[in-house]
């Protein structure tokens, strides 16, 4: 998929999402169904917003993640 809104961020940049590596087993279900291919394995080995700017909220992420290791966190201001 294109990204419009710029390149990948740092792993260790601000997202609003928080993938618990206690419970992920790295299954790759969130970054397959992700809609707008915002997700990635990172370098250390559990899934991150690589092109966080491109996220729609749509929480797809959250509901697939069979581990429910997936939390949706600080939601950017303009959709509280
Ligand atoms: S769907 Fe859940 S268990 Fe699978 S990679 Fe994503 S966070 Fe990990």
């Amino acid at each position: 998929m294109d990204h419009l809104n710029g390149g990948p961020i740092s792993e260790d940049a601000f997202q609003w999402l928080e993938f618990n590596p206690k419970r992920c087993n790295r299954c790759g279900d969130c970054i397959d169904m992700c809609p707008m291919d915002v997700l990635y394995f990172g370098s250390h080995g559990f899934p991150y917003m690589r092109y966080r700017d491109d996220c729609w909220y749509y929480d797809i992420c959250v509901f697939v993640c069979p581990r429910q290791a997936v939390t949706m966190t600080d939601l950017p201001y303009l959709i509280r």
